[in-house]
Formats: structure tokens, C-alpha cells, sequence
């Protein structure tokens, strides 16, 4: 069966003996390690949804593949619908009320439903054989149910200068050798998400690349444990905390996510896993559609976050006594109408979805950017008011250490009382689970991503200019009013 559980999973990314630099130091068996191990329970999520009790979580995490007509992880599915396009975005939600963070296994899903139709395309104006290659590739992916991390985002170095300008040209990843059986790359790709719960990376040019420019417009699968990859971690907010046996301290000690700087130090790709080198003209092409896809996903899974941040702060009102005071309670709606917003525009993207020439399903771009653009403001109201209903002791608490010491434990369970019959530690833990949502690791995925993630907001406004027909609103104003 095609279907991985939650544990295989992580038996498998085991297997890979993956290292890394974590704080300094080369670390293996990064699946026990505690800045690793909970964002690969939230990875595992993705996989253990599938097999839920409930009928309604386990069909929509379930495709029938379109390659292989076996049943499949939605996960890794080329979509087929609008349907399945919807499915995706409600999907993603109720992955994220699972685990109340980033799941991470979105990014090299949106860049295959990219690389699917931009292949399809490049071989019709240029005569490649990419598509075949690529659905080869992703038919292994389907069948092993594996992770594959979708890599873009190049160090970029002088943002004023282009690829070719930059004093170091690694500062975007490039084709430094060409062979007759494949090509060796070097560079590097940032803010990887979840790159350490993966088992294969797919790399992306990161830009629309200009004549003298091919060696940049790369696109290729890489096995996560070859020679020459090389992966430091990036820090958290309140990341030591993780290292501590006070799992209250942070908040949602189950689940997490991390982000790593991915080096590419002279790795060969042989040619049957290129989909991309040197076809300048569909660089762009990859970057918009992958892009209009991730920017998609966020409409599904920053409300799924947005869904617990309103739960906790609904319940920190009630805790406090505070629930039925008319200012709370439209604080609480006006947190409802922001998320659901963004859900909206989620979901309105997918609806209005077409299919490509290679057959798979491509939300309508307009509207996807539009959710993103959403995305990069909604989350900070949301935490905002948050933070206003939870109060200062989000920032103030002591540690889950001072209540087991038992001079300071009596205190703080005396003080921190509030409405009779609420365990003062109850209390604490949802306010822990505030502070991480916009102040902790938390807010990496909630905050900080929703700013940058699929790229930055001035990204967004630029594809809006480009998509909304302004010129043909013009012409109806100009028709209202008898202007020729
Ligand atoms: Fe998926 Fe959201 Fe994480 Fe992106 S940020 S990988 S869409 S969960
Ligand atoms: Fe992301």
C-alpha cells in the first residue's frame, strides 16, 4: 500500500542518518533530538490523519493518484479538481487544529503541482523530455509516500544586482559543472522549512532568470542525505526551552517546526532528475505558479492556527471571569471575522481554479495572492487582541520550576487563583500556549511566516498589479459615463 503511518514515517526518515549543526555542534539522530523531534511529530501528523478513526479526516487526507490510480497521502497528490483543490485548503486547516503549527509538508507538495504543468509546458516550446522525468520521479514519491522540502529561496546577497552581477555567483544556487550524465550544483537554499523531516528536496530557480542567466534556472531533485548537502538549524524564540524537562514552559511541547540554511556544496544530479536547466524563459513560470499555490496553503493552515489562538483566548476570558463582558465577547468576533477571512479567500481561490495544459489544477492566481496579502496582516490583529484579552502575564510568568519548589509553589498557586474551580496551573497552560503563538517558537509559523513566507507582501502587491486587469476597469467606468 502506498500509505505510510505516523511511525513509519519516522522510521524512515531515520534510516536517511541525517546530520546536522544544532547550536553549534554536528548532531545525528536528529529524531530524538528536542529542537528536531517535535517538529517531526507534526510531519507525522500529516501521515497519521490518514488512517484517523474519523471517516471525514481520513478521506480528505486520501487521493486516488492520477499517475498510478492507487490511493495515496493527499499529501503528495497532483490535483485533479477544483474539488480537490478545496479539499487541500480544508485539509490544511484541520492538519494545523492538530498540531497548532507548521506541518511543513505543503511546500514540496505546491512545488510539484508547479513543476507538473511548467515541465508539460517548457518540453511543448522547447522539445526537453522534463514532464516524463518528473512524473517518473513523482510517481516514487506517491508510491514510498515520502516528504520531498520544495526549495527556493536563494541567499539573493545585493538585492540590487542580479544573479550574475553578485561578487560571489553562489549566492544563487547554479549549475557549476555540466557532465555527460547530469550536472553538479552549488549554493544554497534558506529558510527550509521542515528540510530535516525530508527525504528528498526539489530545487527551484528563485526568480524570472534573463539571457545569460541559464546556469541559474535550475530545477532538480536531491536525496536529503547526499554527499555535499550540509544543513545548520535556525533559532527559535525561547528555543532552550525545548532543551528543559518543563514541558509547560512551552507551551505546545508536542508539536513544533523548524527552518534550516541548506548548503549544496558541488552536489551531482544526474540527468533523469533534472526537470529544469538553463530554459530561462519558464524560470518565472515556476516561481509564479509554485508561489500561487503556497500562498493558497496559507489560507488553510494559518486559520487552522487562528482556531486554537481564538480558542486560548476565549478560555483564558473565561478563566479570568472576564467572558461575558460585552468588550471581550466582540473582541473574540472581530478575532472569528479576520480568520474566517482568510479562510474565505482560501477557499475562493481554489473554487475558481482551472485546469493546465499537463492536466493538473491551478488556483486562480489573483485571488491566491490576495489571501496571502491577507495572510500578512490577519495573524497580528488576531494576536493583538490576544495578547489584550490574555493580559500582561503572558510576558510576567514564573517558571513551571517555581510551582513544583515548595516555598514559591504555594504562592503561586495562591495568587495566580482566579474563578472558583480553575486550577491555577490550568491556567498557566493556556496562557503558555498564548505567549508561544506570538511571542515563541510558535509565532515563527505564525507570525514572522505569515509576513514572509511564499514571499514577502511587496511579492503579493506586485502580482495583484499584474493580474487585476485594471486597464479593463477603466473601460467599464469609461462605459458608465459615455467616455470613448
Ligand atoms: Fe504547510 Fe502552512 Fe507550513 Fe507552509 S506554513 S508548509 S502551508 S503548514
Ligand atoms: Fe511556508
Amino acid at each position: 500500500m502506498a500509505l505510510k503511518t505516523g511511525d513509519d514515517f519516522i522510521a524512515s526518515i531515520k534510516s536517511l542518518g541525517l546530520e546536522a549543526n544544532v547550536l553549534g555542534e554536528k548532531t545525528g539522530d536528529l529524531t530524538e533530538h528536542p529542537l528536531v523531534a517535535p517538529s517531526m511529530r507534526s510531519v507525522a501528523t500529516t501521515y497519521d490523519c490518514a488512517f484517523s478513526e474519523d471517516d471525514e479526516t481520513r478521506n480528505l487526507f486520501r487521493a486516488k493518484s492520477s499517475l498510478t490510480g492507487q490511493e495515496i497521502n493527499r499529501f503528495t497528490h497532483l490535483h485533479q479538481s477544483t474539488d480537490d483543490l478545496m479539499s487541500k485548503v480544508k485539509m490544511q486547516r484541520r492538519c494545523a487544529n492538530v498540531t497548532c503549527c507548521c506541518y511543513q509538508r505543503c511546500v514540496g507538495w505546491d512545488a510539484a503541482n508547479a513543476a507538473f504543468s511548467v515541465t508539460y509546458e517548457c518540453d511543448e516550446q522547447h522539445g526537453t523530455d522534463y514532464h516524463q522525468r518528473f512524473r517518473e520521479f513523482w510517481k516514487r514519491v506517491q508510491s514510498e509516500d515520502i516528504v520531498v522540502d520544495g526549495a527556493m529561496t536563494d541567499p539573493k546577497g545585493d538585492r540590487s544586482k542580479r544573479p550574475s552581477g553578485q561578487s560571489d555567483p553562489d549566492l544563487f544556487l547554479r549549475v557549476v559543472e555540466r557532465k555527460s550524465d547530469g550536472v553538479v550544483i552549488r549554493g544554497a537554499k534558506l529558510h527550509q522549512t521542515g528540510m530535516l523531516n525530508s527525504h528528498e528536496i526539489l530545487v527551484m530557480p528563485t526568480l524570472a532568470m534573463r539571457e545569460g542567466e541559464e546556469d541559474w534556472a535550475i530545477c532538480c531533485a536531491v536525496p536529503t542525505n547526499s554527499d555535499g548537502v550540509r544543513f545548520v538549524l535556525g533559532r527559535q524564540a525561547s528555543d532552550r526551552r525545548k532543551l528543559d524537562d518543563q514541558p509547560i514552559d512551552i507551551g505546545n511541547s508536542q508539536y513544533g517546526t523548524h527552518e534550516v540554511m541548506t548548503v549544496f556544496d558541488n552536489v551531482f544530479v544526474p540527468e533523469e532528475r533534472i526537470f529544469m536547466n538553463g530554459e530561462i524563459d519558464f524560470s518565472g513560470m515556476f516561481v509564479e505558479r509554485f508561489a500561487g499555490y503556497h500562498r493558497q496553503s496559507y489560507g488553510g493552515c494559518k486559520p487552522g492556527l487562528g482556531d486554537i489562538l481564538i480558542g486560548a483566548t476565549a478560555l483564558i476570558s473565561r478563566m479570568n471571569g472576564v467572558e461575558k463582558a460585552s468588550h471581550i465577547r466582540d473582541k473574540i468576533v472581530e478575532m472569528i471575522h479576520l480568520n474566517e477571512t482568510l479562510y474565505c479567500s482560501g477557499i475562493a481561490c481554489s473554487a475558481l481554479g482551472q485546469p493546465t495544459a499537463a492536466g493538473n489544477y491551478m488556483i486562480d492566481l489573483l485571488l491566491a495572492n490576495i489571501c496571502k496579502l491577507n495572510v500578512t496582516r490577519f495573524p497580528f490583529e488576531i494576536a493583538r487582541l490576544a495578547v489584550d484579552i490574555a493580559g500582561g502575564l503572558i510576558a510576567t510568568l514564573p517558571s513551571a520550576a517555581d510551582f513544583d519548589n515548595p516555598e514559591t509553589g504555594p504562592y503561586i498557586r495562591k495568587y495566580l487563583a482566579t474563578v472558583d474551580g480553575v486550577d491555577p496551573i490550568d491556567r498557566v497552560k493556556v496562557l503558555r500556549l498564548i505567549e508561544n503563538l506570538v511571542t515563541g517558537p510558535g509565532a515563527v509559523s505564525y507570525l514572522i511566516e505569515s509576513i514572509h513566507g511564499a514571499g514577502p507582501p511587496q511579492a503579493q502587491r506586485i502580482m495583484i498589479g499584474r493580474q487585476a486587469d485594471i486597464e479593463g476597469k477603466i473601460e467599464k467606468a469609461m462605459k458608465l459615463i459615455g467616455i470613448d
